[in-house]
């Protein structure tokens, strides 16, 4: 049984972990291997490696980094379906959407090759005179990223680059359900010259995160997970100190007006609904129809659905797994507490008939018809294949409902009226909005974050904020003596 470790100095640890966990291959309900956990001792020494290779690598040149940078991008793009491979084995998402999220990964990589550009600061000549001002943007040190398991390559990779780029040593705490693609991008980045503990990956669960939290060299984290622990992350972080950019869950959103091309609509809902099995943070999970469109769009989706094959990733199938045993159960109960609750189960994805083992921990595309807003499966993020249809009689209803959600990580409307559009990227209080594109992640050179609930912290993800994050300013003013100085003045410095 293979047992991922800890990689701490650039290579994998070599000492036996106290504490191991589980791997699963979603596909099989087979365990694949064993993932150790961190305890505080090794919480510590792997900060320690850290900071002592921060203070080196803050002093790289820029043109240094971005060779790294620039080879890395190369490895990444070259090893792509060796990492979605494993993310499948691990995770269950199909092969293709796999490749597609280390490909949103290697984005960012190539916005952080820029790093030079990025990281300019301004100068002022002479704004006293013989005075002149300049800004810079420093490292903060060791800055930890803890990621979630439902993008175990693109999360760490709207980081990682842009904090190493910036010129900080990264401990990454990958979700344990599915470490492996991890520890493949670690090695890339040793293959692309990084030195030996820019980078470390630091296995485990609460006591490795609690860890890094409260540790007093660790600087900054950037958390993706779900909203209580994201809470709790942004909590005791800020309170030792830390500079926090928290990202929580979900609950997005798609309002479909009555002029929509109901085609394109219900694409784009089976789309958002059901990959990734409905594990990604920008899923689609409530579908709001204003009437008249409900019964005809509801039509279009579920005959979509019916045209989906559920099964093992590695088989063509559109649709994997869940992630985890407890995980499928989990959102099981939600289907049927649909049920009682009164809302029309249109397609059950509980006699989905799998393309796989059937040991593989499954199940199919579900949907629900005249959802109501005290339901469980509206109020609570489910992440799972189970798409919600709430009737509304009017585009300010709608948007009342989207605006009273405490979620607000992405959004979407479909309508061909411009002005309809407009008046909803003005109104609404999401972080990111599509306009007759269901899943509007931004691209890298813009920044990836929610509001209320779906994100704790003011830094949004990658692009001009996430520079921001990963550095801190200083602002320089300099004068160098003339043959004549000005002589002892205890006034304050003013202008002259
Ligand atoms: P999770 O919150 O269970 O875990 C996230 C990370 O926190 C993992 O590394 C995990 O080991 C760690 N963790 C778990 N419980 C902890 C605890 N009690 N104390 C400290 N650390 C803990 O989330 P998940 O199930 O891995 O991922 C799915 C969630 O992530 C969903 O809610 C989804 O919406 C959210 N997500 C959000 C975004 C976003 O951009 N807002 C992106 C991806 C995923």
């Amino acid at each position: 049984m293979t047992l991922v470790n800890h990689w701490i100095d650039g290579a994998e640890w070599a000492a036996a972990p106290t504490r191991t966990a589980p791997v699963h291959d979603p596909a099989t309900g087979r365990e694949s291997g064993r993932v150790a956990l961190a305890d505080r001792a090794t919480v510590d020494l792997a900060v320690a490696r850290a900071a002592a290779a921060a203070s080196e690598w803050r002093r790289s040149s820029l043109s240094t980094r971005t060779r790294v940078l620039f080879a890395f991008r190369h490895l990444l793009a070259t090893h792509t379906e060796e990492l979605a491979a494993v993310i499948t084995a691990e995770h269950g998402k199909v092969l293709a959407d796999a490749a597609g999220e280390v490909q949103r990964g290697l984005e960012v990589v190539e916005f952080a090759c820029g790093i030079p550009h990025l990281l300019k600061g301004g100068h002022s000549e002479g704004v006293s005179t013989g005075v002149d001002v300049h800004s810079v943007r420093q490292p903060l040190g060791v800055v930890a990223v803890i990621s979630p398991f439902n993008f175990p390559a693109m999360v760490p990779l709207w980081f990682v680059p842009v904090a190493i780029a910036a010129g900080n040593a990264v401990v990454l705490k990958p979700s344990e359900k599915d470490p492996s693609a991890a520890m493949v991008m670690a090695r890339l980045w040793r293959e692309a010259g990084l030195p030996d503990g820019v980078l470390t990956v630091l296995h485990g669960d609460r006591e490795a995160v609690d860890g890094l939290l409260t540790h007093p060299d660790v600087r900054a984290v950037s958390f993706v997970g779900s909203t209580p622990v994201a809470r709790h992350v942004y909590e005791t972080a800020t309170a030792h100190g830390k500079r926090v950019q928290a990202l929580g869950g979900a609950k997005n959103h798609m309002l479909v007006l009555p002029d929509a091309d109901l085609d394109l609509a219900a694409d784009a809902a089976v789309n958002a609904g059901f990959g990734s099995a409905g594990e990604r943070c920008m899923a689609i999970s409530a579908v709001v129809a204003v009437e008249p469109v409900a019964d005809a769009l509801v039509a279009r989706i579920a005959k979509r659905i019916g045209d989906l094959r559920t099964g093992d990733g590695r088989r063509g199938c559109d649709m994997g797994p869940l992630v985890t045993a407890e995980h499928r159960d989990r959102v099981v109960g939600y289907v049927g507490a649909g049920v009682d609750a009164g809302a029309d189960l249109v397609v059950d994805g509980r006699l989905v008939e799998p393309d796989g083992d059937p040991d593989g921990y499954w199940l199919g595309p579900t949907l629900f018809d005249r959802v109501r807003a005290d339901m469980s499966i509206y109020t609570d993020e489910i992440f799972g294949p189970v798409l919600s249809v709430v009737r509304v009689a009017s585009y300010d209803e709608g948007l009342a409902l989207i605006n009273a959600n405490p979620y607000g990580n992405g959004t979407a409307i479909f309508t061909n009226d411009g002005g309809a559009a407009r008046r909803f990227e003005v109104e609404v209080e999401v972080g990111m909005v599509g306009v007759n594109v269901p899943i509007p992640v931004p691209m890298a050179y813009y920044s990836f974050g929610g509001w209320k609930a779906s994100l704790f912290g003011d830094s949004h993800a990658h692009g001009a904020d996430g520079v921001h994050f990963f550095t801190r300013g200083k602002v320089v003013t300099t004068r160098w003596l003339e043959p004549s100085h000005g002589g002892v003045d205890l006034g304050f410095p003013t202008h002259r």
